[in-house]
């Protein structure tokens, strides 16, 4: 029996597996519930199982025969979302949600260490499935490097590899990656701007730090237009705007807050140094002061070429031509499997959970309480999962690549 159709045998197991992690999402690094219910769902596999010391994380091995290494890499984390899909499987969770569709990068990789756990002596080496809390902005990709996850096997893995679901993309079960740049590095800029309070009516008798912090946000937005390449571009939006408590009381600081997306680690680099020099400027130039924190957030999220093309190679062999699209832009959201490109070659794939008869022009995007997935495409993820490992340790050991 072919991989696919072993993978569509569990179709409802894994559904069930989905829907039963969807009614109870859990944020951050620590995911006690998750955690219980992906070890219960490898129990009885031939996996050296280890658990994480700082998070919930799940790291399994499974031993081939060959020196080849392949990590598979799902997230489990939900977000801080109150569900509105009206699903009958929605959360119980009030003010948590399983928004972005980990429950299903999950479901996916329990289904590939079992499909994987069969075809054991088939295989050209050891495959290390890295079940990861802490994605949406809790550094768990990093913390799972630091706890050894790729030195899980003994020996760094040649190739790494993700599957993100998306809700708008559609046809569902169809994929979608590009070689390169795919998802955007991402900071977090937070300034305050300090002057001094007074009467509304006598401005000059205060240092009003209101106007100041408007021109700095209207200044950042021409800066992303003048100094940047359009072809290599710059998101800066200001989601964060305080200052004051009444109309006639000028107060003493006023602050914002800015998410920054770039695409390319030149441009990272720069754009700290663009801003931070833009807001003291302009600080100084009003006579007041300012603190400027400069957060690096993740890196860009780089597929490599000749991954990204066994990736394509493998998804025509097993699904045929038409389920593979290339993507023709990079996201603009970000990724922190990110740092385990930064370290391993590999390739994240997004895959099309668009419900079935949903207009993708009008379904609600990933990190909506509307956000619904088509969790028919699961087996499928599974399969391509274990085809990549498949695949890769064979070539590995084929050619030492
Ligand atoms: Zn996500």
């Amino acid at each position: 029996m072919s991989m696919v159709a072993q993978a569509r045998e569990m179709a409802d197991e894994l559904v069930r597996f989905r829907r039963d992690l969807h009614r109870e999402p859990e944020l951050g690094l620590v995911l006690p519930r998750t955690q219980e219910r992906v070890l219960a769902a490898l129990e009885g596999l031939p996996l050296e199982i280890s658990t994480g010391t700082s998070c919930t994380s799940v790291t399994a091995v499974l031993r081939g025969r060959g020196d080849g290494v392949v990590l598979l890499r799902a997230d489990m984390d939900a977000l801080p979302v109150q569900e509105d899909t009206g699903l009958d499987f929605t959360s119980r969770i009030d003010g948590t949600m399983h928004g972005c569709g980990h429950d299903l990068h999950t479901a996916m990789l329990v289904g590939a260490a079992r499909l994987l756990a069969d075809q054991r002596d088939k295989l050209g080496g050891d495959v290390v499935f890295m079940f990861q809390p802490g994605e949406e902005g809790w550094e768990g990709a990093r913390t799972m490097i630091d706890e050894g996850v790729l030195d899980a096997a003994g020996r760094r893995p040649d190739a790494a590899y993700a599957l993100h679901v998306f809700s708008t993309l559609g046809p569902a079960g169809t994929f979608f990656s590009r070689p390169g740049v795919t998802l955007a590095a991402s900071a977090t800029l937070r300034v305050t701007v300090r002057g001094a309070g007074g009467h509304g009516s006598t401005p000059h008798l205060a240092k009003d730090p209101v106007p100041v912090l408007a021109e700095m946000v209207t200044a950042l937005q021409t800066a992303v237009t003048r100094r940047f390449d359009v072809f290599d571009p710059v998101v800066l939006t200001v989601g964060v705007l305080r200052a004051g408590t009444r109309s006639n009381v000028i107060p003493a600081t006023a602050a914002f807050e800015a998410t920054i997306r770039t695409f390319s680690r030149e441009s990272s680099r720069r754009v700290r140094d663009v801003v931070l020099r833009l807001v003291s400027g302009i600080a100084d130039a009003h006579g007041v002061d300012v603190d400027a924190d400069y957060a690096e957030g993740r890196p860009p999220t780089v597929n490599d070429a000749d991954e990204t093309a066994l990736v394509r190679e493998v998804i025509a062999e097993t699904f045929g031509e038409r389920r593979y699209a290339p993507l023709a832009q990079p996201f603009t959201g970000a990724e922190d499997f990110a740092r385990v490109l930064e370290e391993v070659p590999g390739c994240i794939v997004a895959l099309g959970a668009l419900p079935q008869g949903a207009d993708p022009d009008k379904a609600a995007f990933n990190h909506s309480p509307q956000a619904v997935f088509d969790d028919s495409v699961l087996p499928d993820g599974a399969a391509l999962f274990a085809e990549l490992a498949i695949r890769r340790l064979h070539d590995t050991t084929q050619k030492g690549r």
